[in-house]
């Protein structure tokens, strides 16, 4: 039966990509091509619990889909059974509200956004086009990061700045880790009854980061912009900050508006701050042997998390749901019990029993008995919402 769905995540030099089947449900077989574009690439499958890794000669997309026609190949049960493609798509711009079952139009579509996301999206083209000339005659369909939040109200999308920027160039604020938080809303109403009719806040914390209101199941408001830049403190990105400092950096180092925009992406947050790494797990190990930079990153990251939930919660008539998800968020028992005291005004609180014993990679409820708010930690599964957007979009 062909019921299985290649799901496609490219990035400007790495390719990840999982075969879903069943609906969603059961992961074949998933992997990861690294450092494409260098000559040092290479192409991961994890299948039936082992990792085989193989070096890639031409380190280009096009080679990396074109090993896993070839692992195909030699796996015909699997191959046979695949049903469609899905793509997953950085930025949608205010073009796609929802995934697309991809043809030319929306390729030139994904084209045009690419303005706000130059590394992402010419990849995801990349990525489109390859698999249709690799995989003719399969379906394909493009979900988009940026499309949930296309309900946001415009008091909330605008920047307020002239309006004539958004007329003619559409700078606006569009959001990020939207399939994510889609996900975690529908996961919500499967556990939480009604909770599609209440409102909820999500932090999806990675290596990005930001918050979400999702009010009656839409988005009400998110922290991330125009770009990814925006909203909380990340592994390398600073957030939100006063504009001046772009020019004041720049000034002091004598270096252009695109260097100093690169520092806030790639050499601020907790690296910039801790001085040791980007990683949490790396700096909860550090403040644990008694580091105070590690520990200051983290507190600062607690503290930034906390302000852009309670921003986001404006939208939203009652908090009735907080939700911790990506691998902070579901990890840091730390960052969670640091962000839910800086939330004590809200009446949030949670069991620091519960939350200090969460088992990894599992749904749970770690509210306090005397907290407003049904606070959990729910795993994101944006993979399985990219299958079942393309299992339904090829259906019909
Ligand atoms: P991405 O945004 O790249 O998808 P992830 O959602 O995978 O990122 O999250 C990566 C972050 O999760 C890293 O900072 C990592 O240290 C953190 N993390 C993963 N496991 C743990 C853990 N057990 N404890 C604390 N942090 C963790």
């Amino acid at each position: 039966m062909k019921d299985s769905i290649l799901v496609i995540n490219c990035g400007s030099s790495s390719l990840k990509f999982a075969i879903l089947a069943n609906a969603g449900q059961e992961t074949l077989v998933e992997g990861i091509a690294d450092r494409l574009g260098t000559d040092e690439s290479s192409i991961t499958f994890k299948f039936e619990g082992k990792k085989n890794e193989i070096q890639l000669d031409i380190g280009s997309h096009k080679n990396a889909v074109d090993q896993i026609k070839s692992w195909l190949n030699s796996h015909p049960t699997i191959e046979h059974s695949l049903a469609g493609i899905g793509h997953r798509v950085v930025h949608g711009g205010e073009t796609f509200s929802k995934s697309v079952l991809i043809n030319q139009d929306v390729v030139t579509g994904i084209k045009k956004c690419s303005q706000f996301a130059p590394l992402h999206n010419p990849a995801h083209v990349k990525g489109i086009e390859v698999a249709f000339e690799l995989f003719p005659g399969l379906p394909q369909v493009a979900v988009f990061d940026t499309a949930f939040h296309q309900t946001l109200a415009p008091e909330q999308y605008l920047y307020p700045i002239p309006m004539h920027f958004y007329r003619e160039h559409h700078f606006r604020k569009y959001g990020f880790h939207g399939t994510s938080y889609r996900y975690i809303s529908q996961r919500l109403a499967q556990i939480a009854n009604g909770s599609d009719q209440q409102g909820v806040l999500v932090a999806h914390l990675g290596n990005g980061a930001s918050t979400c209101a999702i009010n009656k199941g839409k988005s009400s408001d998110t922290s991330m912009g125009i770009t990814p830049l925006e909203g909380l403190m990340m592994g390398t990105r600073s957030g939100s900050l006063d504009p001046s400092l772009l020019s004041f950096i720049s000034q002091a180092e004598n270096i252009s508006f695109e260097s100093t925009l690169d520092i806030l992406n790639k050499q601020s947050g907790l690296l910039g701050v801790s001085e040791i790494s980007n990683d949490c797990r790396t700096l909860e190990e550090a403040m644990e042997s008694g580091d105070l930079r590690a520990k200051l990153a983290l507190d600062m990251f607690a503290a930034r998390t906390a302000k852009h939930l309670a921003s986001v919660a404006t939208t939203l008539e009652s908090i009735d749901h907080l939700v911790f998800t990506g691998g902070i968020g579901e990890n840091s028992s730390y960052l969670r019990q640091a962000i839910c005291n800086h939330l004590k005004a809200l009446n949030i609180r949670i069991d620091s029993d519960i939350n200090d014993n969460a088992p990894r990679g599992e749904t749970l409820n770690i509210s306090a008995k005397d907290s407003n708010t049904n606070v959990w930690v729910i795993p994101t599964n944006e993979e399985l919402m990219i299958a079942l957007d393309t299992i339904s979009l090829i259906q019909h």
